[in-house]
C-alpha cells in the first residue's frame, strides 16, 4: 500500500459530491450515497479487478441516472456521492466494520486490509464528510428559510446476491418512521406490475445506516429510502420509466401524508 493520508484526492480528480439542480424548489431533496464508482488514484485499484469494480459491490448501478431525471421532473436538488462504496461506504457510520469493507459479497478488497487509523480518517475526511456536510447544509438552509424538506434516499440493489435471486422489483425502506414509505409502497402496489419489498432486501437500522437515521430522523423530516433492482434501471429507458413513475407517485404519497 502506498496510501497517502494527507491528500487522498488530487486536484484533477472528481469532487466527492455533485449537486444536480441545486436551486430546485420542490420540498423533496434527493440523495444517493452510492451513485459513483470512482477510486482515488492514490488508492490504485484497491487490489480489485476491473470486472469487479463495475459490479454492484462498487456502487448502485443506474441510480445516478434515475436521480438526475427525477430531480429534473420534481424540480428537486439531487446530492450524490461520486466515489465507490469500496473506498468508504457513505451510508455506514464511520468506524463500523462495514464502513471500509475488507470483503464485499464474495470479493476480497485487499486495499482495505490492515489500514492505519490515519488512512481510515483520510477517507472519512475527504469523501464521507464532504458529502454529508453538503446534505446537512441544504437541510439547514431549508430549515432557516422555513421551507419543508422531504428526504428521498435513492439506492439500487443487485438482482442476485450470493447466488440467491431476489423477487422484488423495488422496495421501500425505513427505520422508526414508516409513514411515507408505507404510502409509497401502497401506490407502487396499486400499479399491479411489481413486487415491492417492505424493508427487504434490507432494513434501515442505526447500526447499518447513516443517511436516514442522522439526516431524516434526527431532524424529524418526512422521508423514505427507495431501492430499485439494478437490471430495471441499467439503461436510459429503464431510468426514464422509474424516474417518471416516482415523479408521479412521490408527490401523491407526500400529499396523503401532509394534506393541503
Ligand atoms: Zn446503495
Amino acid at each position: 500500500m502506498n496510501e497517502k493520508s494527507e491528500n487522498l484526492l488530487a486536484g484533477d480528480e472528481p469532487a466527492p459530491v455533485t449537486v444536480d439542480n441545486p436551486d430546485g424548489q420542490s420540498p423533496f431533496l434527493l440523495v444517493a450515497d452510492h451513485a459513483g464508482n470512482a477510486i482515488p488514484r492514490a488508492l490504485g485499484t484497491l487490489g480489485v479487478a476491473e470486472a469487479e469494480r463495475v459490479r454492484h459491490i462498487a456502487w448502485d448501478i443506474g441510480i445516478a441516472g434515475v436521480g438526475r431525471l427525477l430531480a429534473h421532473a420534481l424540480d428537486a436538488p439531487f446530492i450524490r456521492q461520486n466515489y465507490s462504496r469500496l473506498v468508504i461506504d457513505c451510508n455506514r457510520p464511520p468506524g463500523t466494520p462495514t464502513s471500509i469493507a475488507e470483503i464485499s459479497e464474495h470479493t476480497p478488497i485487499p486495499g482495505n486490509v490492515d489500514l492505519s487509523e490515519a488512512n481510515r480518517e483520510a477517507r472519512a475526511r475527504q469523501i464521507f464528510w464532504p458529502y454529508h456536510e453538503r446534505i446537512e447544509a441544504e437541510l439547514e438552509r431549508r430549515r432557516q428559510a422555513g421551507r419543508p424538506a422531504v428526504l428521498i434516499s435513492l439506492h439500487s440493489f443487485t438482482p442476485v446476491f450470493k447466488g440467491v435471486a431476489r423477487p422484488w422489483h423495488a422496495a421501500v425502506l425505513y427505520n422508526r418512521d414508516p409513514r411515507l414509505a408505507g404510502r409509497l409502497k401502497a401506490l407502487l402496489n396499486a400499479e399491479r406490475e411489481f413486487t415491492i419489498g417492505d424493508n427487504a432486501p434490507y432494513a434501515v437500522t442505526d447500526a447499518t445506516d447513516y443517511t436516514i437515521p442522522v439526516h431524516a430522523e434526527r431532524r424529524r423530516l418526512d422521508h423514505v429510502l427507495i431501492e430499485i433492482r439494478q437490471d430495471l434501471i441499467a439503461d436510459e429507458s429503464g431510468q426514464r420509466a422509474w424516474s417518471g413513475r416516482l415523479a408521479r407517485l412521490l408527490p401523491q404519497a407526500y400529499r396523503e401524508l401532509v394534506p393541503g
